[in-house]
């Protein structure tokens, strides 16, 4: 795409959405995950499936933080307030289930002290504000997240705040790559990669779909930059020819951020994970290192996962590796709505069953 070319143009995207009807073989089904919640929310808002043949599918795929953060995981925020802490998060884990089907919302309503951050580092106006209190940051996202995670903890160390920690659930996206990749049973031709995470580590995460001949594109989210990734995603597959093509340059360089990669390995070290749908993958998490280990709420608290079943009736393991669609479960706008939801892929403004439902995508 020529870059000067205005990425909201409707007539690009409509120039594109021909070029993808052209390019599809009509007896091929093309099979693509969109790995980046953001994704999931803009192909849903721009009604981009509209613009696609039918033997054209998107997938979501493991990219939206709050939906894989394991229900044990979850749990773990309800022990801390249990304890007496203050727990300090993003917005969207406000209406997250624990298992005993209470939000943090609910506990707020019922006296706990849970406060909401724009960013991690506000958590030290707040721990400096009450230092009778000791506030816990919940740190979920991805490798797009966890420097800012890691720069508050850094930044606690530097000032020699005592009353504050970090509950790292922090995950990155190689073994989930592996694992999905490693699932004949998708039939992926392609990915839609995800350009905040590839800010980071540039496009080498992308190395092993090309092993596995499949398609890697970093896209934008504009209608018209995701229609050009979906179109060179499927001329790479006419083609047999495969090779991690960066269609976001405009925000994402190539080699990502070294800078952004020094400060996670100066505070997290690669430990393991469980994900929901994903089951434990080595390597695929980000603990405190031990020179941080003060400010380490696992640590401090003695807090240990459990393993714990999702939430009975709950799909969202399914959802979030491409194997169905929100629709496929039972509870899907009936017992499960963003009113009053009973999973986190309904709960987080990026989850896939949030973006079907608000966009009554139904049956798609
Ligand atoms: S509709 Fe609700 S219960 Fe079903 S998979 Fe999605 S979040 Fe889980």
């Amino acid at each position: 795409m020529n870059p000067n070319i205005p990425f909201r143009d409707k007539e690009t995207a409509l120039k594109l959405s021909n070029a993808i009807k052209n390019e599809a073989k009509e007896d091929k089904h093309y099979k693509i995950m969109e790995v980046c919640g953001t994704h999931t929310m803009a192909i849903a808002r721009s009604g981009l499936r509209s613009m696609l043949p039918s033997n054209v599918e998107l997938v979501s795929g493991p990219g939206c933080p709050v939906c894989v953060t394991s229900q044990g995981e979850i749990d773990l925020f309800f022990e801390l307030i249990d304890k007496g802490v203050s727990v300090v998060s993003f917005g969207d884990l406000l209406r997250i289930p624990g298992s005993n089907g209470q939000s943090l919302m609910d506990k707020r309503a019922h006296g706990a002290d849970v406060s909401v951050v724009y960013s991690p580092l506000d958590t030290i106006k707040l721990a400096k504000a009450s230092p009778d209190k000791h506030y816990t940051f919940l740190g979920i996202g991805f490798e797009t997240t966890a420097p800012t995670v890691a720069a508050l903890i850094m930044q606690a160390k530097k000032e020699n705040i005592e009353n504050l920690s970090v509950l790292s659930f922090c995950k990155t996206m190689p073994k989930a790559f592996e694992l999905i990749l490693s699932d004949t049973s998708l039939h992926l031709d392609g990915f839609l990669c995800p350009g905040h995470v590839t800010a980071i580590t540039g496009i080498s995460l992308y190395d092993p779909i090309i092993a596995s001949k499949k398609a890697a594109v970093v896209a934008g989210f504009e209608p018209v930059e995701m229609l050009d990734a979906i179109y060179e995603i499927i001329g790479q597959v006419n083609k047999g020819e495969f090779h991690t093509v960066n269609k976001y340059r405009r925000v994402v360089p190539d080699e990502g951020s070294q800078a952004a990669r020094d400060i996670l390995s100066t505070v997290f070290y690669d430990n393991d994970a469980t994900w929901r749908g994903l089951g434990k993958l080595e390597k695929s998490g980000l603990g405190i290192k031990e020179e941080y280990a003060e400010y380490d709420a696992l640590k401090r608290f003695n807090l240990v996962p459990k393993d714990i079943t999702e939430i009975k009736g709950c799909k969202c393991g399914q959802v979030l590796t491409g194997k169905i669609k929100p629709s496929a479960c039972g509870l899907f706008g009936k017992k499960c709505t963003p009113e009053e939801p009973v999973g986190p892929c309904m709960v987080s403004s990026e989850g896939t069953c949030a973006a079907y439902y608000k966009y009554k995508l139904g049956e798609i």
